[in-house]
């Protein structure tokens, strides 16, 4: 069917045919029958009609994350995942569980003569989404009792959208509630440059509860492109909020770029790929812009044809993996969703040693993922030995997205993490 609309069209997809497999998975089961290289291109290239380009960058990536994963015991352990569904604003493509908890007529960049912050009905929740959280992480601790925890992600939403204090005390909680002695890895998601700027002592914060790990997101070094999306802070204060993460002690900082945001080229992600160069993070991880309506929003954006588009994605793509390699970072996970600009993927780049482990137990499915929090999915992974008819089963638990059906449902939530490793 590919093949047949591919001729029709005139069209080439970068991943072919291959669709609800991650790409790396193929790879990773064929290094490890031992095929080489040019067996496992062979194979995707004429069974999946995968480019080369992509075929070699699966395999690369593979290999990099099968050498990661080798190093790490990770199969009798588990991770934590703590959902904060907060942000300062929200961005107009946003589709994550996020609730502003700042009006969007607050100071910003797009209205910087604002000086007072005008509270959106979801900042006088925070507080009592704490006590639910605190509530399902304590079920959580109690139910992993005994199993070792590997790593940490405090992720949403923005979690430095709360406060000092509420960081503290969630911080304090984990602490006292989890046992941190073998934790390999605790990341802090401080997404938007204006959550950690806003009051001094955040990061400290962090760095106080042995956060080891921080995101810093710009997105986008073209300040036009903030605007146009809604992400109410300059690029100046991204340079800023990495600047004091790096004061602060942080010796790991992850930067996340979006390709193909409204009226972006590919000069736009040279020019970003320039800029973050000069910052010089640990892990940037390329996100093309996934969208709900992607393909109309893209047509309405460029007002071009859908395989100029394409194009134009493949050069962003190819701009941002080059600018990568030259910042000494290496590719070391990929996953793909729907509606991706230009039908392309994530990547995942590091420095070597600064891989976040997080990601790669996360993708790989290698290890079990117990999520708090609204909106949060807990993953169980049956680690059992191949003769065991379990063996590779993988099941998932859901917690409901909305904040309010969150705090009134918090224990039908435990229920369901309960029933699942019962
Ligand atoms: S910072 Fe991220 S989670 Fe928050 S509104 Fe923007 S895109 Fe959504």
């Amino acid at each position: 069917m590919y093949a047949l609309l591919s001729e029709e069209t005139g069209r080439e997809l970068p991943w072919g045919a291959l669709t609800g497999i991650r790409p790396t998975k193929i790879a990773t089961q064929m290094l490890a029958d031992k095929k080489d290289d040019n067996t496992i291109i062979s194979y995707l290239k004429n069974v999946h009609l995968v480019t080369e380009e992509k075929a070699r960058l699966s395999i690369e990536i593979a290999r990099r994350e099968t050498e990661i994963l080798s190093r790490h015991h990770y199969a009798d352990g588990y991770s934590l995942y703590v959902g904060i569904p907060f942000c300062p604003t929200r961005c107009a493509y946003c589709s994550f569980a996020a609730y502003p908890l700042q009006q969007a007529g607050s100071p910003s960049a797009s209205h910087p003569d604002r000086t007072e912050v005008l509270k959106t009905k979801y900042a006088s929740m925070t507080d009592k989404y704490l006590v639910c959280l605190e509530k399902e992480l304590a079920a959580t601790a109690k139910l992993m009792r005994g199993v070792r925890l590997d790593t940490v992600y405090i992720g949403g939403g923005t979690p430095t959208s709360l406060s000092v204090a509420q960081l503290t005390r969630l911080l304090k909680f984990l602490r006292a509630t989890f046992d941190f002695s073998k934790v390999k890895e605790f990341t802090v998601e401080a997404g938007r440059p204006d959550s950690i700027l806003d009051v001094i002592g955040k990061l400290l914060t962090l760095r106080e509860y042995d956060v080891d790990r921080i995101c810093v997101n710009p997105q986008t070094m073209r300040q036009r492109t903030l605007d146009a999306i809604g992400r109410a802070h300059t690029v100046e204060q991204t340079r800023e909020a990495f600047h004091l993460a790096r004061d602060a002690g942080f010796e790991n900082i992850n930067m996340d770029i979006i390709l193909g945001l409204p009226g972006e080229t590919p000069e736009d992600v040279a020019f970003t790929m320039r800029e973050i160069a000069k910052l010089a993070p640990d892990d940037l991880t390329v996100h093309s812009l996934a969208l709900k309506r992607g393909s109309r929003m893209w047509e309405e954006r460029t007002g071009t044809a859908e395989s100029t588009q394409h194009e134009i994605a493949a050069a962003m793509s190819r701009i941002a993996i080059e600018g990568a390699r030259e910042m000494g970072l290496v590719p070391y996970y990929l996953y793909r969703q729907k509606n991706m600009t230009g039908n392309m993927e994530n990547i995942g780049f590091a420095k070597p040693g600064k891989e976040g482990l997080t990601n790669i137990l996360g993708m790989e499915e290698v290890q079990s993922i117990l999520a708090c929090g609204a909106g949060a999915i807990t993953k169980r992974v049956w680690n059992v030995p191949p003769d065991d008819p379990q063996h590779g089963l993988i099941r998932r638990a859901a917690n409901v997205k909305e904040l309010e059906a969150y705090l009134s449902r918090v224990d039908e939530m435990i229920e369901r993490k309960e029933m699942l490793f019962s």
